[in-house]
């Protein structure tokens, strides 16, 4: 087992691993910037090393910066979180080029599966259903129109090295589709420096449904269940359910099972999520993180396994110890993100907590590196603290999740608690009954064609 891991990250998530580094006895090593001095997880760490000023490409993806305290504190070990470096396969080869492990895939399965036309490619071949679209890039106009007449609209351009929801452009007819290919391969060029963009069919009422893997490095894999992130805002979820409630132990079993085998003719190690879209019965493949999520408390909840320490024990070279007849799933998780920002506009609202008190009681978790007093950078991502509540069935966790949020205070910042707050009581919510859409269609008055 490794002595001492480096958290390259920030926030709830270097919290979360410094957590688990803790119980497992391994000796943690904070980097941060310098508008992190006073955060949580570095006050907490057993070393900390200042890498950078605030901005996140002098700091968190300073990889040079990040190799040097590694080495300056001999850390055996370095957990990337997600976001910053997480799936940038340079960074995982580097680290290991300099003898320590990464934990993580290998930068190979990094790399296939960062680029979103590589990576349904490569889940295709091995049997994965995907969404249909185009086979691969789509540079010129032509190109783009014959796509989308021969899958018919809406159609859906993204870009191949896109993430975060960001840079998805919709085109009902052929006018806008010329608009959006151009629009969407300049903010591909500006976001993620590579314009190339694909082209899929724009499913009109699909449920984000997507798939938890678990392999060690001996070919052991097991799939620990689905998670349900069908509320989105501009594509980037909000609310996340463990296990979805639409889909039945058979389709669990079957999907899963389709997950596991390719994972294993791909030789696959590590964490990994596939995201699938989910509509009348069928899944498509859309993409595969390779790299613990955000959401991945409410698959601990429901599993009993704590997934970064199982990660960090896959990653240390500790064959698996369990088989896919093992994974119970029991009763049910819902987290809620909530995010520093106002819950009508969703501006930033950075700044000081001036009170911060969290709920409490059996079956409900906070994940947050808030505390109060504590000031909120304003250059970093907007999630200030997730909720995490179980319940032995989905009422039963709805009914505490309500009780949860209502005790919830963040003072001294906007949230998004007000926007949870009405989620909870909503009848479609109750029901289980809404798709990607559901929350802007709802809440925020969202494509209505
Ligand atoms: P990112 O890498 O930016 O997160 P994804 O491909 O994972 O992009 O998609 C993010 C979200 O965008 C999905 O959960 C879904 O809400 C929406 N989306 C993606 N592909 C489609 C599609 N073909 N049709 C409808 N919505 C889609």
């Amino acid at each position: 087992m490794f002595k001492k891991v480096l958290i390259a990250n920030r926030g709830e998530i270097a919290l979360r691993i410094l957590r688990a580094c803790r119980e497992m006895g391994i000796k943690t090593v904070a980097v941060h910037s310098k508008a992190d001095v006073d955060a949580k997880h570095v006050r907490l760490a057993d070393e900390r090393v200042c890498i950078g000023p605030a901005s996140a490409k002098d700091s968190y993806l300073n990889i040079p910066a990040i190799l040097a305290a590694a080495e300056v504190t001999g850390a055996d070990a370095v957990h990337p979180g997600y976001g910053f470096l997480a799936e940038n396969a340079n960074f995982a080869k580097v680290v290991e080029e300099h003898g320590m492990t990464f934990i993580g895939p290998t930068p190979e399965h990094i790399a296939l599966m960062g680029d979103k036309i590589i990576g349904k490619q490569t889940v295709k071949a091995l049997g994965i259903p995907v969404v249909p679209g185009s086979e691969g890039a789509v540079t010129t106009h032509k190109e783009a129109l014959e796509v989308a007449h021969a899958m018919g609209y809406p159609v859906l351009i993204k870009a191949t090295a896109g993430g975060g929801g960001k840079g998805m452009k919709v085109a009902y007819n052929d006018d806008e589709l010329l608009d959006a290919l151009d629009m969407a391969r300049m903010e591909a060029k500006a976001n993620f420096g590579n314009e190339e963009v694909l082209m899929e069919k724009y499913l009109r009422k699909p449920r984000h449904i997507e798939i938890q893997i678990l392999a060690d490095n001996y070919g052991n894999v097991v799939h620990l269940g689905e998670r349900d992130c069908s509320i989105q805002r501009r594509h980037q979820k909000v609310w996340e359910e463990a296990l979805s409630p639409v889909i039945t132990p058979e389709q669990r079993q079957a999907i899963g099972g389709q997950c596991v085998d390719a994972m294993k003719k791909l030789g696959y190690r590590g964490l990994g999520t596939v995201e699938f879209l989910y509509e009348d019965g069928k899944f498509y493949f859309i993409e595969m993180n390779t790299r613990v999520q955000v959401e991945h408390p409410v698959t601990e909840l429901v599993t009993g396994l704590d997934l970064v320490q199982q990660q960090i024990r896959v990653a240390s070279g500790d064959p698996l110890g369990f088989t896919q007849k093992d994974i119970k799933f029991r009763g049910h998780a819902i987290e809620c993100r909530i995010n520093a920002e106002n819950s009508e506009t969703f501006m930033p609202s950075p700044g000081t907590i001036s009170y911060y008190h969290v709920p409490g009681g059996f079956g409900v978790r906070v994940d947050s590196a808030l505390y109060a007093g504590y000031r909120i950078p304003p250059y970093y991502d907007s999630l200030a603290a997730k909720l995490i509540v179980y319940g032995k069935d989905r009422a039963d966790c709805m009914d505490r999740l309500r009780g949860a949020l209502s005790e919830f205070i963040i003072g001294g910042i906007d949230t998004t608690l007000p926007l949870h707050r009405k989620l909870v009581d909503h009848p479609d919510m109750r029901s289980g009954d809404y798709n990607i859409h559901w929350l802007e269609k709802v809440f925020f008055g969202g494509d209505k064609k």
